[in-house]
Order: structure tokens, then sequence, then C-alpha cells
């Protein structure tokens, strides 16, 4: 009996280990080929697209496709970004150690994941509420102890830790909210796609030196739209 639970409890095991290889090799396989091929360069962006288990953040029934080439939907019509553009947007916002960071649209929390990687801390906001208690408790049990995520229409960001060093808005407007600029650190960097919400954006990177904000123009994307709290 003993023998038996011994051999059903290494049996288990070693499923495991198989399933976690398995996702580790994928994950590899997706830098490799989708985001340093296409020119993503900043060694610590490879090396937390490397580390951060995508497929945690997907729902079960897309685990399989947890490292395409391409968004998913996270229900409440909302997707966790595309892998390439994940990285992408990390490696402009140029981070560090010592820096905070603002994200607005936690969803899945995997952007999140892979900034808390690089940077001190990370606040986050995500305006559907189960989507904001769903990530929480997915970033507590991965062990993120440097994410703090809140439920709330990020517009107005979160001036009770401003300024930050990066902001990043993962989801569209044809402008980018005032408050934003205005918590955006000396020397720091805020991306975000602006344009038509429905249709295609453009990448945009803002850099603030002394007070000024200059504005650099980027790819064409494709973001959910940013909501606003009535
Ligand atoms: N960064 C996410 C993907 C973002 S999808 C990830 O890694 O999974 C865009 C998210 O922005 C959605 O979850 C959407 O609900 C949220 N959102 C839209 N408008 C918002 C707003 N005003 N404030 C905060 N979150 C918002």
């Amino acid at each position: 009996m003993k023998l038996l639970v011994v051999i059903l409890i290494s049996l288990y095991g070693s499923i495991l280990f198989q399933e976690r290889d398995r996702h580790t090799r994928a994950r590899n396989q997706m830098v490799d080929s989708q985001i340093a091929a296409r020119g993503i360069t900043h060694q610590g962006t490879l090396q937390a697209m490397r580390k951060v288990p995508r497929h945690i953040f997907v729902p079960p029934s897309s685990v399989s496709e947890a490292y395409s080439d391409r968004p998913l939907p996270i229900g409440y019509n909302q997707t966790i970004s595309q892998p390439f553009i994940v990285a992408y947007m990390t490696e402009l916002s140029r981070p560090a150690r010592g820096k905070k960071a603002l994200e607005i649209g936690t969803g899945s929390g995997y952007q999140a994941a892979v900034l808390a990687e690089l940077v001190d801390t990370v606040y986050t906001i995500e305006i559907v509420p189960e989507l904001a208690r769903e990530s929480a408790a997915r970033l507590k049990i991965l062990g993120y102890g440097n994410i703090v995520v809140r439920y709330g229409d990020g517009y107005k960001g979160w001036p009770e830790h401003a300024p930050f060093d990066i902001i990043l808005v993962t989801a569209a407007a044809d402008h980018i909210p005032q408050p934003l600029k205005d918590q955006l650190a000396e020397g720091g960097r805020l991306v975000m796609p602006v344009g038509d919400p429905a249709t295609v954006q453009q990448l945009i990177v803002l850099t603030k030196r002394k007070g000024e904000i200059t504005e650099q123009r980027l790819e064409p994307v494709r973001f959910v739209p940013l909501k606003r709290l009535k």
C-alpha cells in the first residue's frame, strides 16, 4: 500500500515536471522566434519574457495557445496582449531597478508581472472589478509582492503614488490623459496606443525632460478601448 502511494506520488510529480518543462520550452521558443528575432534586444526584457509563466495568465481553455503569436481573450470582452507587444512596450519603457511604474489596464496581470521583474514597484489599475480581483489573487499566488493592483478608472492615474518613472497604458484612446502626463516623473517615459480606439492606433512614447514633454510616434497597433467610469 505504502509502495503504491509512493509510486503514485512520484508519477504525479513527474507529470507535473514534464508539464513545466513543456511550458518552459514553449516560452523559450516564443522569445527566440517572436521577440528576439523581431528586434527586441534589451536583455532584462528578454529574460523576464523567458521567466514569467504566461500560461498561468490565460483562461484554462487557452493554455495550449498561451505561447502563440497573438492576443488571447481573458473574458469580459478583454484580451491579454500579444507577447511581442508586451515585450516591445516593456523595452520602450526603459525598465530598471529603482524605478516605479504605473500600468493602466491590468487585464490578466501579465504585463504587470513582466515589468515587476525589472523595476522596484508596479502600481496597476483595472476598470473591470472581476479582472482586478482575479489578477490580484493570481499575482499574489505567483509571489509578486512588488505589484499593487487596484480597481478603478485609470484615466486619472494614481496621484497618491505619483510621480512615476514609467507609465504604460495598455488600452487605447484618441488622446493621452492629462493626469497621466502630470504624474510622469522627470526623465520618465509614458507608452500608450493613441488613435481611433475602434480600429488602429499608433504606439506613442512621451518623455519628460526639465518639465518639457516630447513625443515619439512608433508602430501601428490594435488595443481594446480605454473605458471611462460614469
Ligand atoms: N495589460 C493586460 C492587457 C490589457 S487589455 C495584460 O497584460 O493582460 C486592456 C485592459 O484595460 C482591460 O482589462 C480593460 O478592462 C482595462 N481598462 C480599460 N479602460 C480602463 C480604465 N479606464 N482604467 C483601467 N483599466 C481599464
